[in-house]
């Protein structure tokens, strides 16, 4: 299996997503899509954040339809996406914070601020949640 990150403009995300997206190709290949952010190493923590979420949703067997109904579902009912998997509903909840898990660590390691990465994810970034910021 290979597994392609890439940062794209907004305007080219499938329809059924915002900012951030992954899915497994015709040849089974991982593909990771995220918007651009300010700062490379944010980008790169937003697509690894992705990958670990898709390797873990594809070993646990939960289907990429089911991981795009519920955002898609969740976008209707809430005008923001920040916590869709933290959701206890969501289908990918477990696979979601094994991710942020990750993700954290990497941040840490890159010198990354958490609350300002958050932040540009909530206040600015592409999707549903950028009309209105996390509620935390
Ligand atoms: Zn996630």
């Amino acid at each position: 299996m290979n597994i392609s990150i890439q940062t794209i403009p907004e305007a080219q995300q499938r329809k059924e997503v915002s900012g951030a997206d992954w899915f497994f190709d015709a040849r089974g290949d991982l593909q990771v899509r995220v918007s651009p952010m300010s700062d490379w190493r944010r980008e790169a923590l937003l697509g690894i954040h992705e990958a670990v979420e898709a390797i873990m949703c594809k070993f646990n067997r939960v289907p990429q339809t089911a991981v795009d109904k519920f955002d898609q579902d969740y976008y209707l009912a809430h005008a923001d996406d920040c916590d869709a998997g933290d959701d206890p509903e969501a289908p990918y909840e477990h696979e979601h914070c094994l991710a942020t898990a990750i993700e954290r660590i990497l941040c840490a390691e890159l010198r990354v601020n958490w609350e300002d990465y958050d932040r540009e994810l909530a206040e600015t970034y592409p999707g549903p949640k950028a009309l209105k910021p996390c509620q935390k």
